[in-house]
């Protein structure tokens, strides 16, 4: 069976599912029941060139930006530490 990647729109969680080709996607994040999406493959991703997604992510996610910011300080305070 392939394994499908999918990408939340709202919690930004990305996560893996093995189904059949035939099988209904999910449309909704596990995590937060947000809107998911399919990442057709890494490779793909990178060649659409990441305008699309930056004008998503700008244009719909300002909370979630500012959460993954505060995130990423977390994370680095806590490596130079
Ligand atoms: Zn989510």
């Amino acid at each position: 069976m392939p394994i499908y990647e999918y990408l939340c729109d709202k919690c930004k969680h990305r996560f893996e599912l093995m189904q059949r080709i035939d099988e209904e996607p999910p449309k909704t994040c596990p995590r937060c029941r947000g809107r998911v999406h399919k990442v057709i493959s890494p490779a793909a991703f990178v060649l659409k060139g990441t305008g699309w997604y930056a004008t998503d992510y700008a244009g719909k996610g300002k909370k979630d930006t500012t959460q993954e910011k505060k995130l990423e300080e977390k994370t680095d305070s806590s490596k130079s530490t």
